[in-house]
């Protein structure tokens, strides 16, 4: 932990006024150098397995928008070897989260680059009510407003579909049995080489991160329904494409507000 910068624009409020987290608005323009104006986050917001990641993908071009996948961060981390990623890695093993702090330092120095000047995607972002609140300081500090759509998905679809996820151990693509299957059963279509079930994606494992989802993550939604930010799309059925338009749709409504 000693070698993750803490960075100094990070100040909390005061004491005592944490329950208003999306509420704040101070230092607004020690930041808002970077953005554009318009510039606001988008939060997919769902259940593991519920399509956060595709969606992202489908609309983050369009949008001229930075995705920012804090599970890709962290396992960029645990790839890298590092002290963190050495962390991080026993933790997602176990299907446990991840600190606040640490995710919360990653998001911070991550929608400070650049590449975020049009707005960000969260994908996996916020997790915990921790998360949300720090979240809410650090866009009111910067003047961003932000969009919350909710992916919602039945339990039994979720287990079916993360139960379905395979990876190529050496090119790293993901396949998923349901969606986008290799060409030969069971052979990555770059190389050939046996595809395997991700440590994360074993069904025990994916039924303690859909718990862990239940306790630490669903109690959001009620947290931005308060704020007004929440918007729900039924996304058990439909094809991404679908789901995409309509949260395109929720994006025009928002910029028109
Ligand atoms: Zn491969």
């Amino acid at each position: 932990m000693e070698d993750v910068r803490r960075s100094s624009s990070g100040r909390k409020p005061a004491e005592g006024a944490e329950e208003d987290g999306l509420g704040v608005d101070t230092e607004a323009s020690s930041f808002s150098s970077i953005y554009a104006p318009g510039a606001f986050a988008l939060i997919l917001f769902g259940p593991p397995g519920s399509g956060k990641g595709t969606q992202a993908k489908l609309l983050v071009t369009e949008l001229g928008f930075a995705h920012i996948s804090t599970g890709d961060i962290l396992r960029d981390h645990i790839a890298a070897e590092d002290a963190i990623g050495r962390q991080v890695m026993a933790m997602m093993k176990n299907g446990q989260l991840v600190p606040d702090e640490l995710v919360n330092q990653m998001v911070e120095e991550r929608i400070g680059r650049p590449d975020c000047e049009n707005g960000f995607i969260l994908d996996g972002f916020p997790r915990t009510l921790g998360q949300a609140e720090n979240l809410g300081w650090l866009l009111a500090a910067r003047g961003l407003g932000h969009l919350v759509v909710h992916l919602a998905v039945d339990y039994n679809k979720l287990v079916g579909r993360l139960t379905a996820r395979r990876q190529c151990p050496q090119c790293g693509t993901l396949y998923n049995l349901l969606s986008k299957s290799p060409l030969v059963a069971g052979r990555c279509d770059i190389e050939g080489a046996n595809l395997v079930i991700r440590p994360d994606d074993q069904e025990m494992v994916i039924r303690k991160r859909l718990e862990a989802y239940d306790a630490q993550t669903r109690p959001l939604i009620e947290y931005f329904r308060a704020d007004g930010s929440l918007h729900e799309v039924e996304a058990s059925d439909a094809p991404p494409q679908v789901i995409a338009s309509q949260v395109r749709q929720l994006i025009e409504e928002y910029r028109g507000r």
